[in-house]
């Protein structure tokens, strides 16, 4: 059961061969066990999972049932969802019920899924290791001394480690994209506004765009039709018909146009990364595909204008945490302004409190020109570089992240490395592009240890989120990296 597809443990559900309260009790069962150690949930509820297994059974019964129904699904602790605490990785929110459902969680209600609980995260989705988190950090299931990456690095560990059967992300600068490519799964962030941000707790509003991660292309599909849709309450949402993910999923690869941006295969990556994404692509022609070279001449600023961009929007969508409204407020102060400042002072982490600095910073009286507005131009130039490289090729090819997962406490000092985790993956979110990571192999061993997995980056021209899953799904015919399981303990 634990390696089924979605489609398969739809299919056992639907004939009987197991009850959604069964499978709901086993993924539980393997929770207790192995969380501890793993620290992949901030909150499991199993009460509230085990009635919804039932409520999907009774839906099994009685011929309701759609394709997810009983499920069980983790949801990363962003989302919020009515009756759950909600923290997104914060003591800010550390007690925090959230009183509704953000529109990712009551689409996958609707469809009759199991909430498993809620994964650990980078607080407030700012981190790249899952380090940052007020719960203590993940680790990566293929190596418990390693990170598992971040923001989503406990949906990508639970996802990994069999602690779900699929999970949620969101991504702002990479965050479902590098954690899925350094714990060996697949992951995809659709173009920016398909996925309503309604209820998702925000960080730089727009950049986050959630996406399903999981263990194959063809699941990623599923849970894209389940997780899309407009969404009034979003006023970023786009309006569009619904469509099957999932439609082109068969088509041969022949013909398809492969770039390769000469910028991603540079200075910076690591050779056994390297490696394996040279494989890939070899393996993509095999497939039929055509290779092109291309080039992303701007890329090298993303970093820079993300950092500028995103600490911008997060200190204006941060200055909600008051102490007054919800959240943590300080037990001792003077008069309103000191409760302020002590309640953020005290609820807010190292790495929250130093984006709120550069974004304020960057966006105040006399730094504004120089700073925030050169970044937005830059921006625009980043974009457009793909809009051209969409002229040449179809798909865009190269690695998620430049190295393979790194030591726990390797990065904690140096938030400029830090930050260079997600090089290939931010361009993709200041463009709104969509993007994905996918498993192809792994990297060098070291100190005894086996080699980390190595994630290839797919990138797609706005909208080609089916025409992506396509070439992802037919690597992952062709190889069996993502079928890998790690040895968990
Ligand atoms: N690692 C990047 C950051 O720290 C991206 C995070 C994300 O995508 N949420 O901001």
């Amino acid at each position: 059961m634990l390696n089924s597809s979605l489609q398969q443990l739809g299919s056992a559900l639907r004939a009987g061969n197991i009850s959604s309260v069964e499978l709901t009790q086993l993924y539980l069962d393997r929770i207790a066990a192995l969380n501890p150690t793993l620290n992949a949930y901030i909150t499991t509820s199993a009460a509230t999972s085990l009635a919804q297994a039932r409520a999907a059974d009774a839906r099994l019964a009685d011929g309701t049932a759609q394709t997810l129904t009983g499920i069980p699904i983790a949801q990363k602790d962003i989302f919020c969802a009515k009756g759950w605490r909600t923290t997104c990785g914060s003591k800010m929110l550390e007690n925090f019920i959230a009183p509704y459902d953000a529109h990712v969680i009551a689409q996958f209600d609707n469809a009759g899924a199991v909430n498993l609980g809620k994964t650990n995260m980078d607080e407030f989705a700012m981190g790249s290791s899952n380090e940052t988190s007020y719960f203590g950090a993940v680790k990566n299931p293929w190596d418990t001394a390693r990170v598992p990456g971040g923001s989503s690095g406990g949906s990508a560990c639970a996802v990994a480690a069999r602690l779900c059967a699929a999970a949620t992300g969101t991504d702002t600068g990479g965050s479902i994209r590098q954690p899925a490519a350094l714990c060996g799964i697949s992951g995809i962030k659709p173009t920016y506004g398909t996925v309503s941000r309604y209820g998702m707790i925000a960080f730089a509003s727009s950049l986050d765009q959630a996406g399903p991660m999981a263990r194959s292309a063809e699941d990623l599909a599923l849970l894209l039709n389940t997780m899309t849709g407009f969404d009034e309450r979003d006023s970023t949402s786009l309006q569009r018909d619904k469509e099957d993910y999932a439609r082109d999923l068969n088509k041969p690869l022949a013909g398809l146009r492969v770039g390769l941006p000469k910028e991603f295969f540079a200075e910076g990556l690591s050779g056994d990364v390297g490696k394996a994404v040279e494989t890939a692509i070899a393996e993509y022609k095999k497939l039929g595909a055509s290779i092109v070279d291309i080039s992303l001449p701007n890329s090298k600023l993303a970093v820079p204008v993300y950092y500028v961009l995103a600490p911008a929007e997060a200190s204006s969508n941060l200055s909600r945490f008051d102490g007054v409204r919800y959240g943590y407020r300080a037990p001792d102060y003077t008069d309103l302004a000191d409760m302020y400042e002590k309640s953020r002072a005290q609820g807010f982490g190292a790495e929250v409190k130093r984006r709120i600095m550069i974004g304020t910073y960057v966006l105040s009286h006399g730094y504004y020109d120089a700073y925030y507005l050169q970044a937005q131009k830059i921006r625009r130039l980043i974009a457009q570089d793909f809009t051209d490289a969409f002229k040449q090729c179809d798909i865009i090819i190269g690695p998620t992240s430049p190295s393979t997962a790194f030591k726990l406490g390797e990065k904690g000092d140096d938030p400029v490395q830090m930050y260079l985790s997600d090089i290939y993956t931010i361009a993709v979110n200041l463009a709104g592009l969509p993007g994905m990571s996918i498993p192809c192999g792994f990297g060098a061993p070291n100190n005894g240890n086996p080699g980390m997995p190595v994630g290839l980056q797919i990138i797609g021209n706005y909208f080609a989120e089916a025409q992506m899953l396509n070439a992802a799904h037919q690597y992952q015919r062709a190889t069996d990296w993502h079928s890998l399981a790690p040895q968990v303990l």
